[in-house]
């Protein structure tokens, strides 16, 4: 059998290595638009533009581990169109066969054309060379548009290295969507405890020069834009082949598409998946477990991927991890153990019984519990709503 593999980020690493570790011995190859190996992304928010990460830390594998695992890299290639009849990866001018066919295109930052009519550089960071591009930026004055994730992580990042920073957010609150209106104002809060300028339910109105005229009536002059507005999926390359497109590339509960020989995981699939519905999950865990479960798929395992959605921010001295997904069918109750002034807490998101979603903040310790939470029906929700008495552990059932 010969196995290609499109897209050479996390997930299109975790596939390679989980084929091999599954005993896959036939011709193996891994195309990838950057010329970097496959990386990791987290840091180049984080650790890289702090300088506390050096850029040789990112990579998942050495060359020389994809030399001894037999995967021919096909790096600085962008894969132009696929011919599913003949079961050929279009390369340029160039055809690549395969039997088997992974699907792992990533996401790419929004544009926001409007922010490009004037003289101030416009950046948005998704890969390695953006990360150490803006690392050199990060002392001047930055506009940041969206306090996402990235956004906020940039923003922390830049205040650590001296820059000023203005924050444009047209939602009431940074990461409402996600922390809701009890929980989003402490990220307001922290962010601006350090500084930064936070501009909440505010939008760009224009660029005008090297001046933006914000919504709020007030005009700034930022050395650089850095727009944080979310990212759509790479998914062009199987909408072009005929392949079903919605959000993402369709894909069941397995991971794999209408056509047999065709899979897709990480950013990309947008997964069919058993107790949370349709999902497409943007997250470092998401590419490395869908990367792995794809690979058993392949090879013929039929297990569906069940596993949450997982993610984790730092910010400053905060660090957080998030666990589930609460949806549109959203939450009846959310209960919060702990501190919010001193930013040390666990929230639990329940619906009909079911504790749906759940983050700590700064409370390492509660990840075992989250873990066991996130998903089950508790017989006894008054324990969770009781701060004296301890979160399950996993030893204790
Ligand atoms: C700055 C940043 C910080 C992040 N921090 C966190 C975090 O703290 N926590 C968290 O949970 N998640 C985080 N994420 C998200 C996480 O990194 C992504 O979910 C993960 O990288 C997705 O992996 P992937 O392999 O699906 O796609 P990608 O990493 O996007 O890789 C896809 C690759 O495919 C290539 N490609 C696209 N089209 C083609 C083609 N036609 N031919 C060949 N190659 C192609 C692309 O160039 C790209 O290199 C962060 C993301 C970014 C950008």
């Amino acid at each position: 059998m010969n196995i290609v593999v499109i897209g050479g980020g996390l997930a299109a690493a975790n596939a390679v290595a989980e084929l091999r570790d599954r005993g896959y011995t036939g011709d193996l190859t891994l195309v990838g638009a950057e010329p970097h190996l496959p990386y990791e992304r987290p840091p180049l928010s984080k650790g890289l533009l702090l300088g506390s990460d050096e850029p040789d830390s990112v990579f998942v594998h050495d060359r020389a581990w994809y030399d001894e695992h037999q995967v021919t890299l096909r790096l600085g290639t962008r894969a132009t169109g696929l011919d599913r009849d003949r079961k050929q990866v279009l390369l340029g001018s160039e055809e690549l066969p395969y039997d088997r066919l992974i699907l792992t295109t990533g996401s790419t930052p929004r544009r926001l054309p409007a922010l490009e009519a004037g003289s101030i550089p416009v950046r948005s960071l998704r890969t390695l060379d953006d990360s150490l591009a803006l690392k050199k930026e990060l002392a001047g004055h930055l506009l940041l548009v969206g306090a996402g994730w990235i956004g906020l992580e940039i923003a922390a990042a830049a205040r650590q290295a001296g820059g000023e920073v203005t924050i444009a957010e047209t939602a009431a609150w940074p990461l409402l969507g996600v922390l809701g209106p009890e929980l989003a104002p402490l990220f307001a809060e922290l962010h601006r405890s350090h500084g930064v300028d936070l501009r909440l339910s505010t939008s760009v109105d224009r660029v005008e020069g090297a001046e933006v005229l914000l919504s709020d009536g007030t005009r700034v002059r930022p050395d650089l834009i850095v727009a944080g507005v979310g990212a759509v999926p790479d998914d062009g390359l199987a909408a072009h082949s005929g392949l079903a497109t919605d959000n993402g590339i369709l894909v069941d509960a397995r991971l794999a598409t209408a056509d047999p020989a065709v899979f897709a995981a990480g950013d990309v699939a947008n997964h069919d998946h058993p107790s949370l519905g349709r999902i497409r999950v943007e997250h470092w865990d998401n590419a490395i477990e869908q990367g792995k479960h794809v690979a058993g798929s392949v090879l013929g395992d039929t297990t569906p991927y069940t596993r949450q959605p997982y993610f984790f921010s730092d910010q400053y001295d905060l660090g957080m991890e998030y666990l589930g997904h609460v949806g549109r069918r959203g939450y009846d109750e959310l209960i919060v153990r702990g501190d919010r002034a001193n930013l040390t807490l666990v929230a639990l998101w329940v619906r009909g019984g079911t504790v749906v979603a759940g983050l700590h903040l700064n409370d390492w310790d509660a990840a075992d519990s989250l873990r066991l939470l996130v998903g089950a029906t508790p017989e006894n929700l008054d324990a969770l709503r009781d701060e004296s008495v301890p979160l399950p552990r996993p030893d204790e059932g």
